[in-house]
């Protein structure tokens, strides 16, 4: 027999109570209350003193602390560790006209590589695949000498040897860049929010792998801006001054937190006891001194780990002009109401795989094809600099019609999912339903749905022909929401 039940709910986000800020702490005198933890170390340090059991500490903090205890070298500026071939080190040749290098088990050397007083010079495979421009064109003398294949090796400006691989092409068929710059992953929560499942450490775990204990660097803040507002102040203002002279050249700062429905107000204490406006809490965040840092670094990344009303409703132009400010790159949020962080988990560690170690950032809308799953749960938000708001949304003819969501049944007999597509066009989707007239209503209810003006398939293909509307797997739109191109994406939806 079914029976109703209370479960306790997941998250404490909602409603809170809008305070103003308190004032900042002038004198950074005191210092800041443990609120630094699960970091690698930025330069060598004395011998890790022995915990006593009773410092020991709790069980998510250890499980959240990265392998990386060794001291880490002094890095070279343009790092790239790796062999594009095999993500691997070992004797390497570094290309001329790219970050990236090949090692000797993916590539043959040719002999007289090391021979002193001449100059060498390699352009990597995927150079020769993307013709860039500073390779040296070769003559049709120089390719019967290179037995016709594109050259990889030049000696003293002269064809020295062709690439030839030792290892089957189905390992390097992208070559991937393995960008190992110095790295900050900054996580930022809410006091109270656990630190198990929290997306900064998942993909610091992630990155620590690519770096090896060096050049990499996690930071975990915890803040109540309400009660412990000076231990806030003290502590960014510490790790600031740290990351000044560490100096990522990319940065990435997770924001997890909750807000209040409708206004997008940030929590500024746990359990919804007070929250402040988006662009105070921000700026109070990640203040001045920080956000000297993020515009010095080469790659930053804002992730906005909160509910919906922070990117839909009326914060989202503070949270733009914050990013415009701070200097990120890019920043994301999420447009769902009752936002599962969860949910983002596989695609923040996918995207920021992409943008801090492969350099594959154009590639955003190759990346979300694979994510349409979190597509049915959210629209993802991208701020840009200068106060650009780009919305990507996942739509399917039926289930997400030109980004409209449907009503789970039909409003007239409710029918469960009911729905079949009666038109599509590319600006208007018509469904109806499939079961008014068996269950006596008459002529079937029907839906029509208007795609937003600059609504656009990211992979830039029509619709015309989806006649199995239902078995399509859907793709993603994007829409500008803030730019000069802004249409007015005010949704139709007929009833
Ligand atoms: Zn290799
Ligand atoms: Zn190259
Ligand atoms: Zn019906």
């Amino acid at each position: 027999m079914a029976r109703t039940k209370q479960t306790a709910g997941k998250s404490t986000g909602g409603p809170a109570p809008k305070k103003a800020l308190a004032a900042k702490v002038s004198s950074p005198a005191a210092p800041p209350q443990a609120t630094l933890s699960s970091s690698a170390e930025v330069a060598p340090r004395p011998q890790r003193k022995k915990r006593k059991a009773a410092e020991d500490p709790p069980v998510d903090a250890i499980m959240l602390t990265l392998p990386c205890t060794t001291a880490p070298q002094q890095p070279p500026e343009e790092a790239n560790t790796w062999c594009a071939g095999c993500d691997d080190g070992g004797k390497s040749v570094d290309c001329d006209t790219c970050p990236r290098h090949l090692c000797a088990v993916c590539l043959e050397f040719p002999e007289g590589l090391d021979e002193p007083g001449h100059t060498i010079n390699f352009y990597c495979p995927r150079c020769w695949l993307l013709n860039a421009e500073k390779i040296p064109k070769w003559t049709a003398k120089d390719e019967a000498e290179a037995d016709r294949q594109p050259l990889g090796f030049f000696k003293d400006g002269k064809p020295l040897a062709p690439i030839r691989y030792k290892v089957p092409q189905t390992l390097r068929a992208q070559w991937p860049l393995s960008d190992t710059t110095r790295l900050v992953v900054l996580s930022l929560r809410l006091d109270g929010t656990p630190l198990l499942g929290d997306a900064a450490a998942l993909i610091a775990h992630h990155f620590a792998p690519y770096y090896q204990g060096a050049m990499f660097l996690f930071e975990t803040l915890t803040f109540d801006l309400d009660t412990k507002f000076e231990e806030y102040d003290n502590a960014v203002d510490k790790l600031a001054g740290r990351l000044e002279s560490y100096a990522p050249a990319k940065i990435m700062v997770v924001l997890t937190d909750h807000s209040t429905p409708d206004e997008g107000c940030l929590h500024i204490s746990q359990g919804g006891a007070a929250s402040a406006g988006a662009g105070d809490v921000l700026f109070r965040l990640i203040p001045a001194k920080l956000q000297q840092v993020v515009r010095q670094a080469r790659t930053s990344l804002l992730v906005l780990q909160v509910c919906g009303a922070l990117n839909t409703g009326p914060a989202r132009q503070e949270v733009a002009d914050f990013v415009a400010i701070a200097g990120f790159q890019h920043a994301i949020g999420f447009t769902t109401p009752r936002f599962l962080p969860a949910a983002a988990h596989t695609f923040l560690q996918d995207i920021s795989h992409h943008f801090f170690i492969t350099g594959h950032a154009k590639r955003f809308q190759h990346i979300l094809a694979t994510h349409y799953e979190l597509g049915m749960h959210t629209d993802i938000i991208m701020y840009f600099p200068a106060h650009e708001i780009y919305r990507y949304c996942w739509t399917h003819p039926i289930h997400r019609p030109h980004g409209h969501r449907p009503p789970p049944q039909c409003p007239v007999c409710f029918t469960l999912t009911p729905f079949d597509v009666a038109s599509l066009t590319e600006t208007s989707i018509v469904l109806k339903c499939s079961a008014c007239q068996k269950n006596g209503i008459g002529a079937p209810r029907q839906l029509t749905f208007d795609a937003p003006l600059n609504f656009q398939r990211i992979d830039g293909k029509l619709w015309a022909g989806a006649k199995k509307a239902k078995t399509v797997q859907g793709v993603w739109y994007g829409e500008w929401l803030h730019t000069t191109r802004t249409g007015n994406g005010i949704p139709v939806y007929h009833l």
